[in-house]
């Protein structure tokens, strides 16, 4: 099936006479009428459901339909974008462990990395993500255990060389985990191009409608955990009567690993409900990011041309520096978000955005709704003015999410809060 289709039928298929759209299983738990059999899924010898902590029938028809998407062997679903990127690292990397981040991410992932990861003794080196791999590799320690990079980056809208992060990565033999919140599977595939874990916040194009906030990881089945750096998956885990993952799961062994190990402690579990609406944003994600790519491209063109804007960034505008990574990576168009500065910098900002009538100030991204955000003074507040310009994002930057209104009405509201300034 091509993208599109998937987004409509991958995961549920109806049963003769059975619901035709995927059912809510609104229930912690489930029934057996045996004790050889509930033995048999806590020894994960045997597929089912026995808690929903674990998994759900409305939540594992939606990680199958987007391991479907991502073109991987298996998905988690988790409580939010955060919880994903926390579970994908700590699957893989305990205290005294390294990772290498590009330094252009989401501020709530940098805060996880350079605080709380840290907190908990996993060290995480900032690189500029555009250096050469003979550049990257001088951050390469012996302890250092996975690449994190954003396909499209979160606020700053720059393109991630993913075959070149991914290269870097498996020349160190460590896995490369890509956060596709803003691609979607529908525009990037990283799996394609190499990556071995995709993480998505679903809270962003997946829902699209601004409901419920959740995250994924997706795996790839290719990286190959035996090559003597990864023992956690294939020694046998004492928390699991002693299952190794490599050995009894193969090509899922990490993605086991995250759901029947760190979901199982940790908890940061969706709800079937919270899947069900997550299922209908992907149902049309194909339609919408295609609306969402076109409205922003013009949106783009006409801030380009604007007197009072210092400079746009998005792939198609006239010398982006990341235009040839886009054609490279992203298929059908770049996504709906863009990242403009504003000549009179703080205070332009503040004016242009208290300014606009239909467009409004969220904090939030990739929903249907145009929405703007000023990120020196929300998301990325906790960042120092250093740290802030360093992931290249300067006091005047207005982050700009184009929904899918009709273009005429977006740029007109744009333009006459551009003209209070
Ligand atoms: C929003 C976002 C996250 C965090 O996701 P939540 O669902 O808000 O927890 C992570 N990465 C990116 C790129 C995001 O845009």
């Amino acid at each position: 099936m091509e993208i599109e289709t998937k987004c409509l039928y991958s995961g549920y298929t109806p049963e003769n006479g059975g619901p035709q759209t995927l059912p809510i299983y609104q229930s912690t738990t489930f029934k057996y009428n045996s004790t050889e059999q509930v033995a048999k899924l806590f020894d994960l010898t045997e597929n089912g459901f026995f808690y929903s902590r674990i998994g759900n029938p409305t939540v594992d028809a939606v990680e199958q339909k987007i391991a479907d998407l991502e073109g991987g062997v298996g998905a988690l679903m988790t409580s939010s974008g955060q919880a994903a990127n926390f579970i994908a690292i700590l699957n893989i990397l305990s205290a005294g462990d390294h990772m290498i981040s590009s330094n252009e991410i989401y501020g709530g992932t940098f805060n996880l990395f350079a605080v709380t990861l840290k907190r908990m003794g996993i060290e995480v080196t900032f690189v500029d993500q555009d250096l050469s791999i003979d550049e990257l590799q001088k951050y390469v320690k012996p302890n250092t255990k996975a690449v994190f990079g954003e396909t499209i980056t979160n606020p700053t809208i720059s393109v991630l060389d993913i075959e070149k992060f991914a290269e870097f990565a498996h020349k160190n033999n460590v896995p490369l985990i890509i956060d596709n919140t803003f691609a979607t599977p529908v525009l990037c595939r990283p799996f394609e191009f190499g990556a071995d874990i995709v993480t998505h916040s679903t809270t962003k194009y997946m829902d699209g409608h601004a409901l419920t906030v959740g995250g994924v990881i997706v795996d790839s089945g290719n990286f190959d955990w035996t090559n003597g750096k990864f023992s956690d998956l294939t020694t046998p885990d004492e928390s699991y009567h002693g299952v190794s993952y490599t050995k009894e799961f193969g090509k899922a062994a990490y993605i086991v690993k995250a759901r029947v190990q760190l979901m199982r402690d940790l908890g940061a579990t969706p709800s079937a409900f919270n899947a069900f609406l997550i299922n209908q944003g992907l149902e049309t994600l194909s339609m919408r990011i295609k609306t969402h790519s076109s409205n922003a491209e013009q949106m783009a063109q006409f801030l380009a041309k604007h007197e009072k804007v210092e400079f746009v960034n998005y792939p198609t505008i006239e010398g982006n520096k990341y235009a040839d990574l886009a054609k490279k990576y992203l298929d059908g168009g770049n996504s709906g978000v863009i990242a403009f500065s504003l000549k009179g910098g703080r205070e332009a900002g503040i004016k242009f955005i208290d300014s606009l009538k239909m467009v409004s100030l969220l904090v939030h991204v990739a929903d249907i709704r145009s929405c703007v955000l000023h990120p020196a003074s929300s998301t990325h507040r906790q960042m120092s003015d250093k740290q802030l310009l360093d992931a290249g994002i300067t006091p005047g930057l207005i982050r700009f999410s184009v929904g899918t209104e009709n273009i005429k009405d977006i740029i007109e509201d744009v333009s006459q809060a551009l003209d209070k300034i």
